[in-house]
This record gives structure tokens, C-alpha cells and sequence, in this order.
């Protein structure tokens, strides 16, 4: 059997970036997922700018939200996007969510809720983050998130935290 499944699912990128001409590597990684084998893109959002989260010693992120259709399994589609990531000199060393020139995180796989070592979706930092709920609102106005509540009501309880849109 091969990797490849028959189902079209709607899925949700979140990108993020702060080295190396972030908003470059947010626009690179959107061509390179578009170029993945079984992902094709249905909407892209607005750039955005937000704080780091954790240490504070670190540029400002350049985020993004992606939405695709795609015929992969859940976890072929991480692997491939992990390997976007390596693509773009993501390091995977250092402090948790420290600097790094591309993050790329599946928000949302249909309406699956997936509770694996590697993969948990709905992401598990969706309904508290404004750079991942602002940008998806944006593209997905009337979404449901599965085992958390509909998107327009997370919006609401989300206090924009220093995020701006750039474009
Ligand atoms: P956060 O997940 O809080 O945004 P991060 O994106 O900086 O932090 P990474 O270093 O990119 O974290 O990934 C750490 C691990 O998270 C990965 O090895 C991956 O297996 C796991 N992971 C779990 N759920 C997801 C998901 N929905 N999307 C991407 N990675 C995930
Ligand atoms: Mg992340
Ligand atoms: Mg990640």
C-alpha cells in the first residue's frame, strides 16, 4: 500500500518565521508546499507580524496561514512539511520555540482530532494563539474546530497580543 489515500481532506499550515528574510522563507514554503506530491492550495492569508512567544530575546515572527486540500495521511503530510522545514535550515536545537527560519504546523486535518507522539490536531497551541486564529479567520471565517469550540468565538476571547497584519 502506499502513502497515498483516495480522500480529499481540507487541512490548515500555520507558517511562522524570524531568520533569514522571514517573510521570503513564508513566501518560499508556500510554493514549496504547493509543489508537495497530493496538496494542492485552496486559500492563503494575509501576512502577519507578531511577538515571540517564550524567549523574548528574538526577532518579531513573520506568520501565516495556509489552507490545502489534500489526498496524504496525516502524518506523510507532516513529514513532508518537516522536510520543507530542513529544506528552508530549520534547526531543530536550542531553547523550545526560540528563533527559527521556517515553522511549519498543522493546525487543522479536516475534522480529525489526533492524539499521537508527533501529531496532535487540532494543534494543540490553536485556540490561544492570535497569530494562528486572526490569519485563519481571515481565509476561514465559518470554522468549526473539532473538540474546541467555532472559530469566531476563539477570535473573540483572543486579545491580539501585538499581532499586525503587514499586507
Ligand atoms: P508548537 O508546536 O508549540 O508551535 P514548535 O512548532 O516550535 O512548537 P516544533 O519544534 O516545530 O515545535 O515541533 C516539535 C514537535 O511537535 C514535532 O517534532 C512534531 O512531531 C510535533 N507536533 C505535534 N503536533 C504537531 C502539529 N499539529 N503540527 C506540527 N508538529 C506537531
Ligand atoms: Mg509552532
Ligand atoms: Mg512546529
Amino acid at each position: 500500500m502506499n502513502n497515498i489515500s483516495c480522500e480529499l481532506i481540507t487541512a490548515y499550515i500555520g507558517l511562522g518565521s524570524n531568520l533569514e528574510n522571514p517573510i521570503a522563507q513564508i513566501n518560499s514554503a508556500r510554493l514549496a508546499i504547493t509543489q508537495i506530491e497530493g496538496v494542492k492550495e485552496l486559500a492563503f492569508s494575509s501576512l502577519y507580524q507578531s511577538l515571540p512567544m517564550g524567549p523574548q530575546d528574538q526577532p518579531d515572527y513573520v506568520n501565516a496561514v495556509m489552507a490545502i486540500s489534500t489526498s496524504l495521511e496525516p502524518l506523510v503530510l507532516l513529514r513532508s512539511l518537516q522536510s520543507v522545514e530542513n529544506a528552508q535550515g530549520r534547526v531543530r536545537i536550542g531553547e523550545r520555540w526560540g528563533a527559527r527560519t521556517l515553522d511549519l504546523d498543522i493546525l487543522l486535518y479536516g475534522n480529525v482530532v489526533l492524539d499521537l507522539p508527533d501529531l496532535k490536531v487540532p494543534h494543540v497551541g490553536l485556540a490561544e494563539r492570535s497569530f494562528v486564529l486572526y490569519p485563519l479567520q481571515e481565509i476561514a471565517p465559518d470554522l468549526l474546530i473539532p473538540s474546541k469550540a467555532n472559530l469566531a468565538e476563539l477570535v473573540a476571547q483572543c486579545p491580539l497580543d501585538g499581532l499586525r497584519r503587514l499586507n
